[in-house]
C-alpha cells in the first residue's frame, strides 16, 4: 500500500507549515496549496527537496484541481488576524465561502475526509465562560471580525451540510488562541507583537487597560489535537486549546520578564469588538479524543522567544513585512 494523500491548504501558513511537518513525518504524500496572500515560502521551503511533497500555487477560492487519488483535505486557509482582515476582507469572505465550498466538492470528488479549521472567534465576544462547543455565540457581523467570523460560520455550517446531505466524512476544529515558531511578527497578533517590540527595543502595546484575557495553546499541542480528531469519527465541532487563561497585562508582563526588555509597557485604545475574555473549555476533546495540552506558557514561551531571538536580519525583515501588494486580486 502506498503513501495517504493529504492536501492542506494554506500550507505556507503558520498553521498549515506545522501541519505539512507533522504529516511528512508521519510518512504521508503532502500536497501543500497556499495563494501566498499571508502565507510564506519560507515557512515550507525545507520540505520541498522531498519527494512526498508537493506545492501548488493556487487560490482555494477558484476551483481546485488535484489529480489522482485523495485520502485526506485539511482546509487551513485563511488570514487569521484582525490586522489580516482589515486589510483583505473580501478574501477573507472568499476563502471561508467559495474556498470551503470548493474543498468539499473536492472532497466528494474524491471520496476524502475533510478537516476544516474553525475558530473561538465564532463564538464573537462570549457571554458564556468558558467557552463549551454548545455555545452559539455573541457576534457582530457588521463589525470590523464580522468578515473573518461570519466567514468561519458558514463554513462550518456548510461542512455541516455537506456532512449531513453528502455523507461526506467531516471534522471541525475550533481553535483557540495559538503560538509558536513562524508566526509573522507583523500580523497584529498579540504574542509576536510583543516578541516583536522587545526585540526592536519598543515599549509593548497593551490595547485597552489589559484587563481582557485570552488563553494560548503552544502549537505543538494544537496540531496533536487536530491529528487526533481527523482520525476520531466525531462530525460535530470540537475545542482545541489550552485553557489556561491570563489578562493581556499580565501576559505583557510575562514578555517583559522572558526577554529581560527594559521598556515598558504603553496603552492603546482597544480596538472593537475584541474579546473581553476567552478560554477553552476542552472537556469534549478530553473526553473523545483523550487530548489535552502538555506544554506549559513558559516552555512555550521560552521556545517561541529563542526561534524569534535566533533569526537572521533578512529572516526577521521578512517575518516583518508582509507581501499583500501584488498578490490582491
Ligand atoms: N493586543 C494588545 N497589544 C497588541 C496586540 C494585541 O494588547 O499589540 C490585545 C488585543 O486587543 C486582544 C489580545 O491582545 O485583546 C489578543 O489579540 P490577538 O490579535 O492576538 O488575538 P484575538 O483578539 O483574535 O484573540
Amino acid at each position: 500500500m502506498g503513501r495517504k494523500k493529504i492536501l492542506i491548504t494554506g500550507a505556507a501558513g503558520f498553521l498549515g507549515s506545522h501541519l505539512c511537518d507533522r504529516f511528512i513525518k508521519d510518512d504521508y504524500h503532502v500536497i501543500g496549496m497556499d495563494n501566498l496572500i499571508t502565507g510564506r515560502l519560507e515557512n515550507i521551503q525545507h520540505l520541498f527537496p522531498l519527494e512526498n511533497f508537493e506545492f501548488y500555487h493556487h487560490d482555494v477560492s477558484k476551483f481546485i484541481h488535484v489529480p489522482g487519488e485523495l485520502d485526506y483535505i485539511l482546509h487551513f486557509a485563511s488570514p487569521a488576524s484582525p490586522i489580516d482582515y482589515l486589510k483583505i476582507p473580501i478574501q477573507t469572505l472568499k476563502v471561508g465561502s467559495l474556498g470551503i465550498h470548493n474543498c468539499l466538492g473536492l472532497a466528494r470528488n474524491k471520496k476524502a475526509r475533510v478537516l476544516i479549521a474553525s475558530t473561538s472567534e465564532v463564538y464573537g465576544d462570549p457571554e458564556v465562560h468558558p467557552q463549551k462547543e454548545s455555545y452559539w455565540g455573541n457576534v457582530n457581523p457588521i463589525g470590523p471580525r464580522g468578515v473573518y467570523d461570519e466567514a468561519k460560520r458558514f463554513q462550518e455550517a456548510m461542512t455541516m451540510a455537506y456532512h449531513t446531505y453528502h455523507g461526506l466524512e467531516t471534522r471541525i476544529v475550533r481553535i483557540f488562541n495559538t503560538y509558536g515558531p513562524r508566526m509573522r511578527l507583523n500580523d497584529g497578533r498579540v504574542l509576536p507583537a510583543f516578541i516583536g517590540q522587545a526585540l526592536r527595543g519598543e515599549d509593548l502595546t497593551v490595547f485597552g487597560d489589559g484587563s481582557q484575557t485570552r488563553s494560548f495553546c503552544y502549537v505543538d499541542d494544537l496540531i496533536d489535537g487536530i491529528v487526533k480528531l481527523l482520525h476520531s469519527d466525531y462530525a460535530e465541532p470540537v475545542n482545541i486549546g489550552n485553557p489556561d487563561e491570563i489578562s493581556i497585562g499580565s501576559f505583557a508582563e510575562e514578555i517583559i520578564k522572558l526577554t529581560g526588555t527594559t521598556q515598558k509597557v504603553t496603552y492603546k485604545e482597544l480596538p472593537q469588538n475584541d474579546p473581553k475574555q476567552r478560554q477553552p473549555d476542552i472537556s469534549l476533546a478530553e473526553k473523545i479524543l483523550g487530548w489535552s495540552p502538555k506544554v506549559s506558557r513558559q516552555e512555550g514561551l521560552k521556545i517561541t522567544y529563542e526561534y524569534f531571538k535566533n533569526l537572521s536580519e533578512d529572516e526577521l525583515y521578512k517575518k516583518e513585512h508582509n507581501n499583500f501588494e501584488g498578490y490582491i486580486k
